[in-house]
């Protein structure tokens, strides 16, 4: 199997080549095409797999460019995890120019709202600074078509929990939730059993 047996446009092809991704992993094998199918899934994977690709190159394809506000949003338990999914993110959209941006605690809260303002497709952030953005109104989340959770478990151990389904809360019903865990303990999956249409469980 290789990318172009996937439904993605010869922009995104040519990233992927660019980056030397040659073929994909097991779970973009598995996930890219339920991403491109607007599915829910819970996917047992761990850091290393390729699992930032297998949400990133699909969400890269479904966005639309002429779209100035955030179609997807990332959650994720660490910056540097954010800022990592920025870049990957930057490196497959380059050439359709999607535009992602990062947002955590311990930055300038005005840096990020104006950010925020400006056109953008994707965001990735960590829990507690998102939640901040979304009670002062300084993100639009009425576009947002596709919630990734990454990292589950390690959001769940550092007490993040309660900030992701927060946050849930507030996007609009009518999405794409996808749910990355190298564990599933019972809060999880009470989590995707709450706010998850029908998950398709993946297990690599
Ligand atoms: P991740 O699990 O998302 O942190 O990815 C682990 C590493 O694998 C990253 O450095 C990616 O750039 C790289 N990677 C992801 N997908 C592929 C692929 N299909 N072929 C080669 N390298 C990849």
């Amino acid at each position: 199997i290789n990318f172009n047996d996937f439904a993605v446009s010869q922009d995104i092809l040519s990233a992927l080549d660019l980056l030397e991704y040659k073929q994909p992993t097991a779970v973009q094998q598995k996930v890219i095409p339920v991403v491109l199918d607007k599915k829910d899934a819970i996917v047992k994977s761990k850091t290393g797999s390729g699992k930032t690709a297998a949400f990133g190159i699909p969400l890269c394809e479904l966005a639309e460019w002429e779209e100035n506000k955030p179609q997807a949003l990332i959650l994720t338990p660490t910056r540097e995890l954010a800022d990592q999914i920025k870049e990957d993110i930057t490196a497959i959209g380059r050439f359709k120019r999607i535009k992602a941006i990062a947002i955590y605690g311990k930055q300038p809260f005005a840096h990020q709202k104006t950010e925020l303002k400006q056109k953008n497709h994707i965001v990735a952030g960590t829990p507690g600074r998102v939640l901040d953005h979304i009670q002062k109104g300084t993100i639009a989340i009425d576009k947002i078509d596709y919630l990734i959770i990454d990292e589950a478990d390690e959001m769940l151990s550092m007490g993040f929990i309660d900030q992701v389904e927060a946050i849930i809360k507030e996007l609009p019903s009518q999405r794409t939730t996808m749910l990355f865990s190298a564990t599933l303990p019972e809060e999880i999956t009470k989590l995707s059993d709450l706010y998850m249409n029908n998950p398709e469980k993946i297990e690599i």
